[in-house]
This record gives C-alpha cells, sequence and structure tokens, in this order.
C-alpha cells in the first residue's frame, strides 16, 4: 500500500452494489470514505421492481475474495452449473427439447445466483461495519462542479435539508442514470452515448413447493427443509442450474434462490408485452410457450400486473439501456465506476462482475502510483486507458448474447462440437473455452477473453470449411472416376 503520512480520502457517490463495495475496499486500504447515496435506509433494500437475481462469477467474486466477504456471498446464493433449456416446439411430456448444457468443466465454473437484495444487504453491513467509512443516507446529490482542484457538492436531504461539501477526490458510483457523469461531463470533452434495447423486461416469480420427503439439509432452517425447487434440475445431475426457455423474440429465464423459490424474468419486444393485456391472455402465453413454467406459478397473473404476490404492487416493465462515455474520468478529482460509467444489456450477466472489476483496477493503480496529487491524474487517465476498450468489447458482446439465449438450441455448428472436443481431449489448454466461459470463468482482461475466443473459432471454422472442401472434392473426384468408368 502506498505510504502517505495523511490519511487519503475519498468522497463516493451511490451505495448501490458498486458504490458499497468500494467504500469497503478502500476503507480497508487504509483511505477516510465519505459515502452519499439518494436512497433513505428503508428505500435501501425494497425490492419493488428490482428483485431481479444478480449472477456472480469469478470477477466478482474475487473483489468479494479481497473484502472477505466470499464466502458469506456465496452461503447466500445458489451455484448454478450450466442452463437447462426448453427448447420449442416440444408436445406435452415431451422431454426431447429438455436439454442441460454445462457452463465448462473448472470447478469455478458456475453463475452464483444471488438476490440483488441479499447482495446489497451484505455489502451494505459490511461498509457500515468499517469505521473509516461515514454513511450519509437520504443524501441526493443535486450539485457537482469542479472549481480549481476541489469538486463541490450539494445534497437534497430526505428531510428537505441542503448540505454542502467539497471533496478533491470523487469516485461516481450511482448508477445508470448517473448525475455525477451528468455534471461532470460539462467540465471537458466527453462523449456519450446511450441507447435503449427493444428488449423489454418483466419480473416474475416461482414459489417453492412442499416436499415431504426432503430434510437432508442439516444447515436449513427447519422451514426451508420441507421446501423443493419446483422445477427439478435433474439432468445438472442434482446441481441446480439456470432455467431457460429461448423462443426466439422472447425468453423466459428462472435462476434459482436458496429458499428454494426461483426469480423468473420475461425478456420480451413491447409489442408482444403490450399484447399481454389481461389476465387470461398472460395466463395462456405461459401456458402456450413455457407450460413447465406455467404449471409452477400459482400467482402468475397477479405477479404480472403487480396486483398481490411478493413482487408487491406495481410490478413495472423493465426498460434496458446501454451507455457509453468517454474518458471515465475528470482531471485529478473525479471518477466514474460500475454502471455509471458503462450500463450495459443484462444478457451477460456481468453489469456487477465488472463494476466490481472496475473498483479493483482502480484501486490497484492508487496503490502501485499513490493518490497525492500528481499520481492521482496520471492514475485516473489510466484507468480510462486500461478499461475502457475491456468494457466496450464486453457490452458489444453483450448485445449479441440476447440472440444467442433466445435462439439456444439441441442442435450445434459444427465448430462448437469441434471446440468442445479438443477441450475434452486437452483440458489444461485454454485456448478451447468459448467466448462465454473466458468471460465468465476467467479473469482475463474482458476484450482479450472475447478476441482470443473468437480468433481460434475463426480457425475452427476455416477448418471446418477446408475439411469441407476436401471432402467435396474427394466425393466430385470419385464420382468423376465413377462416371467414367461406368462410360467407358
Ligand atoms: C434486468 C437486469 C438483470 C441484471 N442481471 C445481472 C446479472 O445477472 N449479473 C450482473 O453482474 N449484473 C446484472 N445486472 C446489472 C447490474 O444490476 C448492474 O450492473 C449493477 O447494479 C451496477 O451497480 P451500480 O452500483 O453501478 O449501480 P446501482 O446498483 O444502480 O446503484 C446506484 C446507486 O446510486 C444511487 N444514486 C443514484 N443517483 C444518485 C444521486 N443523485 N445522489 C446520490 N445517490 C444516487 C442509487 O440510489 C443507487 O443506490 C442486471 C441488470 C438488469 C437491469
Amino acid at each position: 500500500m502506498h505510504s502517505d503520512k495523511k490519511m487519503n480520502e475519498v468522497t463516493v457517490i451511490g451505495a448501490g452494489l458498486c458504490g458499497a463495495l468500494a467504500a469497503v475496499l478502500f476503507a480497508k486500504r487504509g483511505y477516510k470514505v465519505a459515502i452519499f447515496d439518494k436512497r433513505r435506509e428503508d428505500e435501501m433494500f425494497a425490492d419493488s421492481g428490482r428483485s431481479f437475481n444478480i449472477t456472480l462469477t469469478e470477477r466478482g467474486l474475487v473483489a468479494l475474495r479481497r473484502c472477505g466477504l466470499e464466502q458469506q456471498v456465496l452461503e447466500a446464493g445458489v451455484r448454478c452449473f450450466g442452463r437447462q433449456v426448453y427448447a420449442s416446439g416440444r408436445q406435452e411430456d415431451d422431454e426431447s427439447n429438455r436439454f442441460f448444457t454445462p457452463y465448462g468443466k473448472s470447478e469455478n465454473a458456475f453463475l452464483l445466483s444471488i438476490s440483488r437484495k441479499a447482495l446489497n444487504q451484505i455489502l451494505f453491513t459490511a461498509m457500515t461495519g468499517e469505521p473509516a467509512v461515514s454513511v450519509n443516507l437520504g443524501h441526493k446529490c443535486v450539485e457537482a462542479q469542479k472549481i480549481g482542484g476541489q469538486v463541490h457538492m450539494e445534497f437534497k436531504t430526505a428531510n428537505s435539508g441542503t448540505v454542502k461539501i467539497t471533496s478533491e477526490f470523487v469516485v461516481g458510483a450511482d448508477g445508470a442514470w448517473s448525475f455525477m457523469r451528468k455534471a461532470m461531463m460539462r467540465h471537458r470533452n466527453w462523449d456519450y452515448s446511450q441507447s435503449f434495447s427493444q428488449t423489454r423486461y418483466k419480473e416474475l416469480f416461482i414459489p417453492a413447493v412442499q416436499d415431504p420427503e426432503s430434510g437432508v439439509d442439516g444447515h436449513m432452517p427447519t422451514t426451508t427443509k420441507k421446501l423443493r425447487f419446483a422445477l427439478d434440475s435433474s439432468a445438472a445431475n442434482g446441481e441446480q442450474a439456470l432455467q431457460l426457455w429461448p423462443r426466439r423474440n422472447f425468453l423466459l429465464l428462472a435462476m434459482p434462490n436458496s429458499d428454494r423459490s426461483f426469480s423468473a424474468t420475461l425478456f420480451a419486444q413491447d409489442t408482444v408485452l403490450q399484447s399481454l393485456s389481461d389476465e387470461a391472455t398472460v395466463r395462456a402465453f405461459f401456458e402456450r410457450h413455457f407450460p413447465e413454467a406455467a404449471a409452477v406459478m400459482p400467482t402468475l397473473e397477479q405477479d404480472y400486473f403487480g396486483t398481490a404476490g411478493p413482487l408487491g404492487q406495481g410490478n413495472v416493465v423493465g426498460t434496458l439501456v446501454e451507455t457509453r462515455c468517454s474518458p471515465f474520468h475528470v482531471d485529478d478529482s473525479f471518477v466514474l465506476v460500475g454502471d455509471a460509467a458503462h450500463a450495459m444489456l443484462p444478457f451477460m450477466g456481468q453489469g456487477t462482475n465488472c463494476a466490481f472489476e472496475d473498483v479493483m483496477l482502480l484501486i490497484e493503480l492508487l496503490d502501485s502510483h499513490g493518490c497525492d496529487r500528481a499520481s492521482r491524474a496520471e492514475v485516473l487517465a489510466k484507468y480510462t486507458e486500461l478499461r475502457k476498450p475491456h468494457v466496450d468489447a464486453l457490452a458489444t458482446m453483450a448485445k449479441e448474447h440476447d440472440r444467442t439465449l433466445s435462439t439456444m438450441s439441441k442442435a450445434k455448428p459444427l465448430t462448437e462440437t469441434l471446440r468442445e472436443s479438443l477441450a475434452l481431449l486437452f483440458p489444461s489448454v485454454g485456448s478451447f473455452r468459448s467466448a462465454y466461459e473466458n468471460v465468465a470463468f476467467t479473469t482475463i482482461p474482458y476484450g482479450r477473453a472475447i478476441e482470443d475466443a473468437k480468433s481460434v473459432e475463426g480457425w475452427l471454422e476455416r477448418l471446418v470449411f477446408a475439411g469441407g472442401v476436401g471432402f467435396t472434392a474427394l466425393s466430385s473426384l470419385a464420382v468423376g472416376m465413377w462416371l467414367g468408368h461406368t462410360m467407358s
């Protein structure tokens, strides 16, 4: 750690997943932290409209490991070792189109499905437990300006007061609609773009079901012992799986929770969602397209319209936005992390993992270069330079992955089968991992993780093509010889 005599100070705006992690990590590195969030404590964990699960992978877990929270988080979530896919075009009780695809061979090839609320709570408790962190909830930042070497900020408090502070070093972690990004963009030439996806989403719920025969988990509370998942993952050898119904123009996803319920999300174009205008239509749509799910969703209609059920009142349709900006910093005093720097579509399940990685990189750079003014200018510029290409590569892949998930089927391209066979034959050669595996289960920088896998894919395509050409040439030769023989 860099050893300035004076304790380094940092102000963090936004105490969501990324801001709270940043506060904990900064405190553990010896910084004095002041963190502000517009939400009051009672609003921090209110579920409504944000109850979707987060899938954490190796990148996110590494950050939690650094602050001693990994075990707690692992225990609060459910490990999914693959996808259980319900392909379309199946008849009732026809198991042939139901298949399991494992995420990979390595022991960390799993997604940890955890409720956003549970993860938020663990981080929040860790943050409030750090003596060097002063937590200011119910403080909405409404003004931020850089004057000289200081960022001057103004907050509206929950009890209608006004608080003004200045800070030499500010980290903006205030999410996709970041006020800090907007305010700081005035200071220099920033590139900024935002685009909405045609796909929108609706959160849904699959409750646990009674299981009189279970009760083998000694660590489970008595009430949970009697419950089981409504959708079994027998294809995954007893391990849990992410449940997926790909239907080309829409898809249903269900992620397991530790209380044996599933948090489900319907992703669809607006036209599809608008056509689901009453309870009977919703039920019929689910029975037609997702029969296995419909059968275990007793409160589907109420959940969908937010009239009752665990999702509470007013379950609105969620929009999905991608934002890109450059740079991520202003001089030596301001820097963006997490969704504030790069909101992306959720189809790779990497937003939080990427946000956590941002924080780790920033802190590592500060550790190695120092946090005094002159070093900080260099560190923040380096942070933008190192992070931007990788985050862009991930955002692009996240967009493409929507299509991959929606069209997933049992039949695989020949190149994929070949890649999987090579991965099996040479398990220690990481080069045969897919781009998805590289992104999710390694910590190779995103851009390289994707590029490496794509270049192997290109190489396999050429091989298959050459094989195809060779086979065609040989067949033509054989046919030619046979024709020559019969005609002579
Ligand atoms: C449908 C969906 C599914 C997703 N699934 C996954 C997944 O499976 N895996 C994954 O890794 N990621 C997933 N993500 C992405 C993930 O939710 C985000 O990347 C993550 O929440 C980013 O955290 P953050 O702290 O940057 O932003 P946020 O969690 O949005 O936190 C921002 C904080 O800033 C505060 N704030 C905002 N404005 C102000 C202000 N003016 N003053 C003070 N405070 C302010 C807010 O109250 C909030 O607490 C998903 C996203 C969506 C939409």
